[in-house]
C-alpha cells in the first residue's frame, strides 16, 4: 500500500474502523472493561488502563505521522516524560538540555536528587560540554528543539549521531513543531514525544501526551510501563485529541503563514529590541532549522524596548492576544516568561539563560492575520508611550483579574522557597546531580 501523505493520514485517522455499525468517525469507547469470549479467551481489549480502542486509534495515528513503530498515549505531556524515566536505573546517567521545558527540568532534577539516576544539564550547542557529557556514557539524551522561550535550535541529527556513538538512546520533545513540521525519528532519534495539549490537540481543551518509538520492542516496553504505573490517557481525551489531530496539517499551515507575517512585522518595529524566531535569517539556529524543519513554527519571542513597564503596558493594550501560558491552540496567546513559565528559575539563572524582564513570548494563533497584527501594533504603540498615558481607570484585562490565571498560578514550580531553591540552577554550568 502506498504511504499516505501527512494531511491524508491526519484526516483519515480512525475513519471507517467501526466493525459493527460502519460509523464513519471512530466511536468513543468509554467502557472501563471488556467481556472475555470464554474461559481465558481475551479479546483485543480487556481493561481500559491497559488498552482502549479510542486511545489505540489516536496512538496509531500519531505514530504514523511520526513514522514510528509504536505510539503510547499518556494522561499529560509530563507523564510522557515521566514514562521515559522508567527506562533508567540508579547507575544510569541522563543528559538534558539547559533550556528544556521547565516541567521536564523539575522532574529530572528532583528524581535525580532522590537518587533514581544521575543527571547532567548541558547546553547542547556547546560542543565541548556535549562531548564531555557523552564521554560519561549516558543511557539517555533528551533533546528539545526549538527551545522555550528563545527558540534555540539543536541539530537533532548531529546530537543523535554523537549520542548513539556514546551508546545513548535519544528522545526528542517535538511539542513546539508537531510531526507536521519536524520528524525526529527520521533524523535518527529513538523516541519522539509531545505534550498533545499543544498543537496536536490544538484547541486548548485537553491536557495529554504521547510517545512514539522507532522500534516496536522499545514501544512495547514503554507501553508495559504505562499500564503498570497507570498513566495511560483517557478515552474521552483521546477522542477529542483525535478530532483535533485531523486538522493539524491545515492548522499548521495557517499558524505558519500568520507567524511568518508576525515575525516580519516585529522585526524592525521601533518598539522592539530583538526578535527570536528561527525563520529570521539572523537567528543563530536558522541554518539548522532550514535543514531539519519543514518550516519555522508559530512560537516566537521578542524583547520590548522599555523593560518590564513597557511589557505591562503592552499586555494591558492587547485585546485579541490572551495573557496565558501554554501554546499551540487556535487562539493567540501572549506571556511573560520571567513571571510565568520560568518563574521557578531564580532571576540570576533566568538572566544566564537569556530570559530578561522585557522578554515576551507569543503563540501565534490562526485568527485573521490583519487582526493579529493590528492588535500587536496597538499594544506595542502603547508600550512606548509610557504607563502615564495608559488610562488608570481602565479595568485590568479579564485574564489578569484576581482568581484568573496569574503569575502565582502560572509558576512552573510550587511557590515555597525550598522547591524554588532546588529548581534554581545556573544553566551555564553543566551540573552533575
Ligand atoms: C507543555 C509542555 C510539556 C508538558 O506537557 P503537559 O501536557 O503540560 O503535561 C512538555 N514539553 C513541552 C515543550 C511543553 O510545551
Amino acid at each position: 500500500m502506498a504511504t499516505n501523505k501527512t494531511a491524508t493520514i491526519a484526516v483519515r485517522a480512525g475513519i471507517n474502523n467501526d466493525k459493527h455499525h460502519g460509523a464513519v468517525v471512530a466511536p468513543i469507547h468509554l467502557s472501563s472493561t471488556y467481556a472475555l469470549t470464554g474461559f481465558n479467551e481475551k479479546r483485543e481489549f480487556d481493561y481500559s488502563r491497559t488498552g482502549n480502542p479510542t486511545r489505540a486509534t489516536f496512538a496509531e495515528a500519531v505514530a504514523e505521522l511520526e513514522q514510528g513503530a509504536h505510539g503510547i498515549v499518556t494522561s499529560t505531556g509530563m507523564s510522557a516524560v515521566h514514562l521515559l524515566c522508567q527506562l533508567l536505573t540508579v547507575d544510569d546517567l541522563v543528559v538534558i538540555p539547559h533550556d528544556c521545558y521547565g516541567g521536564s527540568y523539575r522532574l529530572f532534577s528532583h528524581l535525580a536528587q532522590r537518587g533514581l539516576f544521575k543527571l547532567l544539564v548541558v547546553d547542547q550547542n556547546d560542543s565541548d560540554a556535549l562531548e564531555q557529557a557523552l564521554a560519561q556514557k549516558p543511557k539517555l539524551v533528551l533533546i528539545e528543539t526549538p527551545s522555550n522561550p528563545l527558540l534555540r535550535i539543536v541539530d537533532i541529527k548531529a546530537v543523535t549521531e554523537a549520542s548513539h556513538r556514546a551508546g545513548a538512546m535519544v528522545a526528542v520533545d517535538n511539542t513546539f513543531l508537531s510531526p507536521v513540521l519536524q520528524q525526529p525519528l527520521l533524523l535518527g532519534a529513538d523516541i519522539v514525544f509531545h505534550s498533545t495539549t499543544k498543537y496536536i490537540n490544538g484547541h486548548s481543551d485537553v491536557v495529554g501526551g504521547v510517545l512514539v518509538t522507532k522500534e516496536k520492542a522499545l514501544g512495547e516496553q514503554l507501553a508495559w510501563w504505562a499500564n503498570c504505573i497507570g498513566i495511560t490517557g483517557s478515552a474521552f481525551d483521546s477522542y477529542l485529541s483525535l478530532r483535533g489531530l485531523k486538522t493539524l496539517p491545515i492548522r499548521m499551515k495557517q499558524h505558519q503563514s500568520n507567524a511568518d507575517a508576525v515575525a516580519k512585522f516585529l522585526d524592525g518595529h521601533p518598539a522592539i529590541e530583538q526578535v527570536y524566531y528561527p525563520g529570521l535569517a539572523d537567528h543563530p539556529g536558522h541554518a539548522v532549522a532550514c535543514k531539519q524543519q519543514k518550516s519555522f513554527g508559530a512560537m516566537l519571542s521578542f524583547e520590548v524596548k522599555g523593560g518590564v513597564e513597557a511589557v505591562k503596558a503592552l499586555f494591558a493594550h492587547v485585546s485579541l492576544f490572551t495573557l496565558a501560558q501554554s501554546l499551540g491552540g487556535v487562539e493567540s496567546l501572549i506571556s511573560h516568561p520571567s513571571t510565568m513559565t520560568h518563574a521557578g528559575m531564580a532571576l540570576e539563572a533566568q538572566l544566564v539563560a537569556g530570559i530578561s524582564q522585557s522578554l515576551v513570548r507569543i503563540s501565534v494563533g490562526i485568527e485573521d492575520i490583519d487582526d493579529i497584527i493590528n492588535d500587536l501594533d496597538a499594544g506595542l504603540t502603547a508600550s512606548q508611550s509610557g504607563l502615564d498615558n495608559a488610562d488608570p481607570e481602565s479595568p485590568e484585562p479579564e485574564n489578569q483579574a484576581a482568581g484568573k490565571p496569574s503569575a502565582s498560578t502560572l509558576r512552573v514550580v510550587a511557590d515555597n522557597d525550598q522547591q524554588k531553591k532546588s529548581f534554581s540552577f545556573n544553566p551555564a554550568l553543566a551540573s552533575l546531580w
